[in-house]
C-alpha cells in the first residue's frame, strides 16, 4: 500500500517507559463493536473478569476496570495481557496509538503526542521522526486509503478554504512559537498580536504569493510592537479571573473511573467548583500532589521561568500547533484563529497549578518537574471541555486571553 505523506515534529522524542500511568485507570478507553467482539473470542479466563471485561454506556463501550482502577487487562507485573498474549496488534486501537494523535491534513498527515503521557512531557525515548515505520502502519488505520479530508478548519470563519493556505497560517503559528531567545510569553503574546490583525484586516482568506509576504511583514510587525514582555502587565478582570479559576479547576481535576458518582460525587463537585468561585480562603485538596492551600498564595508572583522550562513550554505549543492539536476536527470543530487562543490560554493554567504544586509542599519556587506535571494534567483534558469555546471568546473580548499571560508572566 502506498505510504502516507506524514508530518512528525522534529523537536519531538517519545518511547514508552512502561509506567503504566494509561493503564491504571486514569484513561476511560473507548473500544469499537468490533473491537469488542474481538476481544470477547479471545475467550479470556485467567486473571481477566470477563464479565467486567467491557463495560457498555448506550452504544458507547470502554474497557472495565479492575477494583483499584487499573484496566481490566493489565496484570500484576504491570504488562498488558493482550499484548503479551496476542500481541500489539490485537490490542483495541486507542490503546496502541496512545500518546500519538493523528489528523489528516489535506494530502498529508500531521503527527502529535499527547503530553499527558509523563515520557512525551519529558522528552524521553527515541525522536519521533525516527520512528517513522510504526507510526506509518498506524496512520493507515486511522486514516484509510480512501479518506477525503475534506476542507481544512476555516481560519477565522469563511469555510472551504484550501489546505496550502491552512497550512501556511499553521507554518506562520509554528515560527512565532520557535526561537529559543524569546520567552514563551511573549512569543505567545506576538501569534496574538498578529492574528488580531488577521481578523481585523479580514485576511484570513489570503492565498498565494502575496500571503507569505503579508504574514511575513505581520509577523515582523508584531516583534516590533512589542519588543519586551509587558513590565507593568494590566491585571486580567474579574470576569477573567473567574474563568481561569475555572479553566484550571476544569484542568486539575481526575476523571479517573474510580471517582465518587451519584449525588455525593455531584455535591463534592459542586462544592470544589464554588470554592474556586469565591477564592477567598483555600484551594479544595483535589488530587495527590494538588493540596489545599490559600488561594492568595497561588495569586503571587512566583520566581522566572528557567531555560529548561522556556524549552519544555516551546515544545508543547509547538507540537500542539505542529499536529493541528488545537483547531478544526481535534479541538471542537474551532477555527484556527480561536483554537489558537484557547490554546495560548493554557500558559497561564499551566504556571497556576505549577505554582499549587510547589505551594502544596510547601515551597515557594516551582521546578522543572512541577512545569512538566502541570503540562501533563492540562494536556490530559485538552480538546475535552465542551464549554471552553463560549469562555474563550468572551475572554477575548475583554482582552483576558492576552492580560492573562502577561499577568501570570510578570
Ligand atoms: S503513560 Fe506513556 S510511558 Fe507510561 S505506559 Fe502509558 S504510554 Fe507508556
Amino acid at each position: 500500500m502506498k505510504s502516507l505523506p506524514i508530518e512528525i515534529p522534529t523537536l519531538q522524542n517519545w518511547s514508552c517507559h512502561g509506567c503504566g500511568d494509561c493503564c491504571r485507570g486514569r484513561l476511560l478507553i473507548a473500544v469499537t463493536p468490533e473491537e469488542k467482539s474481538r476481544l470477547e473470542k479471545q475467550k479470556w479466563t485467567d486473571g481477566v473478569d470477563s464479565e467486567d471485561m467491557i463495560v457498555a454506556e448506550g452504544n458507547i463501550f470502554r474497557l472495565g476496570h479492575q477494583s483499584d482502577g487499573a484496566c481490566v487487562f493489565l496484570d500484576a507485573a504491570g504488562r498488558c495481557r493482550i499484548h503479551a498474549k496476542f500481541g500489539e496488534e490485537a490490542k483495541p486501537l486507542a490503546c496502541r496509538l496512545y500518546p500519538l494523535v493523528i489528523h489528516p491534513a489535506g494530502e498529508t498527515v500531521a503527527v502529535g503526542l499527547r503530553f499527558s503521557c509523563p515520557s512525551a512531557a519529558e522528552n524521553r525515548g527515541r525522536p519521533l521522526s525516527a520512528q517513522m515505520p510504526e507510526i506509518q502502519k498506524l496512520a493507515r488505520l486511522v486514516v484509510p486509503a480512501d479518506y477525503d479530508a475534506g476542507s481544512p478548519p476555516p481560519i477565522l470563519d469563511a469555510p472551504d478554504g484550501e489546505w496550502p493556505d491552512f497550512l501556511r497560517f499553521v507554518k506562520w503559528l509554528d515560527s512565532s512559537l520557535a526561537p529559543s531567545d524569546v520567552p514563551m510569553a511573549l512569543k505567545l503574546l506576538r501569534a496574538l498580536h498578529w492574528l488580531a490583525a488577521v481578523e481585523k484586516g479580514m485576511l484570513d482568506q489570503i492565498s498565494g504569493a502575496g500571503a507569505e509576504e503579508i504574514l511575513a511583514a505581520l509577523v515582523k510587525s508584531a516583534a516590533n510592537k512589542l519588543p519586551t514582555r509587558p513590565t507593568s502587565p494590566a491585571r486580567p478582570s474579574r470576569f477573567g479571573r473567574l474563568f481561569l479559576r475555572l479553566m484550571v479547576f476544569e484542568h486539575a481535576r481526575t476523571t479517573r473511573v474510580d471517582n465518587p458518582g451519584g449525588a455525593s460525587g455531584r455535591w463534592q463537585r459542586l462544592r470544589a467548583v464554588l470554592c474556586f468561585v469565591r477564592a477567598g480562603g483555600r484551594t479544595p485538596a483535589l488530587r495527590e500532589g494538588l493540596a489545599s492551600v490559600k488561594f492568595s498564595d497561588l495569586e503571587k508572583p512566583f520566581q522566572p521561568l528557567s531555560p529548561a522550562m522556556e524549552a519544555l513550554l516551546t515544545r508543547y505549543f509547538r507540537v500542539k500547533i505542529q499536529s493541528l492539536h488545537f483547531c478544526g476536527r481535534a479541538f471542537h470543530d474551532r477555527p484556527l484563529i480561536e483554537g489558537f487562543r484557547s490554546l495560548a490560554l493554557l500558559y497561564p493554567v499551566v504556571l497556576w497549578l505549577s505554582r499549587w504544586l510547589a505551594a502544596s509542599t510547601g515551597r515557594t519556587e516551582f521546578s522543572e518537574a512541577d512545569v512538566a506535571r502541570a503540562v501533563s494534567m492540562v494536556d490530559y483534558h485538552h480538546g475535552y471541555s465542551p464549554h471552553l469555546e463560549w469562555r474563550v471568546r468572551l475572554l477575548h473580548q475583554r482582552d483576558d486571553v492576552a492580560r492573562w499571560i502577561g499577568w501570570q508572566d510578570r
